[in-house]
């Protein structure tokens, strides 16, 4: 919403969560008020994570008032909560507009990573993905995308913190590209959530001119991009769409070519579909295309759900492929299915548009 709706007084009242940093900065100026005021409304609503105007101490008791006659904080709303056998938990919240998109909280040792949506549904068609097969609904904006951060933060146990945050979830992200690095400006900037960049990660199918403005950005947040074949014969077929435009030669050359700041490496991650991509041929091919690029790959063998066109190839070749892969000095690691009991794992995230509320259970 653009800030000069807030100078009308017939105008609905402005959700402060939806503005950018300088938008609120004319919020603030708008109401009469210096700018370090702007500055106090994004601690409070990015590191205190209030969503309440009378929580905020350091305004006078007028100040708060005329925020509340013009302004709101809004807010995920929870509609269902499900815990896996593993300790992954799921949630599903209902946007403004009905739609729905999910969460996954994965707790593993020390770290708790929070995997997040970025659209409503996906723009992509992979065969092998839930979330493929709902279509896109629509992009999530900045602020729903933050949001999922945000409302996890305040959820966490007070012993617990987030660790990292993967955007993973529902939706490519970098087919939402404006939205998207908005939310990672906002999870970023250190007057705002002040999240570190290299406890993010956006995972995507292969966006190549995406990638390269990704590259471009300044982000810093890690790299992570769905490889999942070794040939286009068969990445034209798990992947339709994607691979039709930026065929494996242009995504391995912008990966080849993409800015990493020291230390870091991208995250190949590769799907292990039975059958499909996971011979011995294809862990030398996979050795062969990588050759030269500092990078981990990550395998995770097919998550399976209710219809699914592919099943999930035994431990013992899922753990030949990592060998091999091992054997030629790569760093491969399998990705252990989390929540699947819950259809939470890679892959198998699915909504309905939700406009009623379901039972919130713990
Ligand atoms: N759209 C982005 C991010 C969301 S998908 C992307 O494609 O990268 C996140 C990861 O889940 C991707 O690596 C994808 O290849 C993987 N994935 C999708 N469906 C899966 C399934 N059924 N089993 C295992 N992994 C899956
Ligand atoms: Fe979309 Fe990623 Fe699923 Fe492909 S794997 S359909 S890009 S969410």
């Amino acid at each position: 919403m653009h800030p000069i709706c807030v100078t009308l007084p017939t105008m609905a009242k402005v959700d402060l969560k939806q503005l950018s940093f300088k938008e609120l900065d004319a919020f603030v100026l708008k109401l009469g008020w210096k700018k370090y005021r702007a500055q106090q409304l994004r601690d409070w609503i990015y590191r205190k994570r209030v969503s309440r105007f009378d929580a905020m101490t350091n305004l006078s008791k007028p100040d708060r008032d005329l925020l509340e006659s013009r302004a709101v904080i809004g807010c995920l709303d929870l509609m269902r909560h499900q815990r896996s056998e593993d300790g992954t938990q799921k949630f599903l919240f209902r946007l403004s507009d009905g739609q729905a998109i999910e969460s996954v909280l994965i707790p593993d040792e020390d770290r708790h990573t929070l995997c997040i949506s970025t659209q409503v549904g996906c723009t992509l068609d992979c065969r092998f993905c839930l979330t493929g097969t709902m279509g896109l609904i629509r992009n999530l904006k900045a602020h729903e995308i933050v949001d999922q951060v945000l409302w996890m933060q305040n959820r966490m146990e007070p012993d617990q913190h987030l660790t990292n945050v993967v955007l993973m979830g529902m939706g490519e992200p970098l087919a939402n590209y404006r939205e998207v690095t908005e939310a990672l400006t906002r999870l970023t900037h250190p007057k705002m959530v002040g999240w570190p960049p290299r406890r993010i990660t956006l995972s995507t199918s292969g966006l190549v001119p995406q990638i390269k403005k990704l590259g471009e950005s300044g982000l810093n947040v890690n790299l992570a991009v769905s490889l999942n074949a070794t040939t286009d014969a068969v990445r034209n077929r798990v992947m339709p769409k994607v691979n039709k435009h930026y065929p494996l030669e242009s995504l391995l050359s912008a990966c080849r070519d993409y800015p990493l700041p020291p230390r870091r490496r991208i995250f190949f991650e590769y799907v292990l579909l039975k059958g499909v991509n996971d011979t011995e041929a294809d862990a030398c091919r996979l050795l062969r295309l990588l050759k030269g690029i500092p990078c981990k790959v990550n395998l995770i063998p097919f998550n399976d759900y209710p219809g699914a066109p592919f099943g999930r190839p035994d431990d013992e070749t899922v753990l030949e492929f990592q060998k091999i892969l091992i054997e030629g000095h790569l760093t491969a690691f399998i990705r252990k299915s989390r929540g699947r009991d819950i259809l939470a794992a890679c892959g198998q995230l699915r909504t309905e548009a939700a406009a009623n509320r379901l039972p919130v259970s713990s």
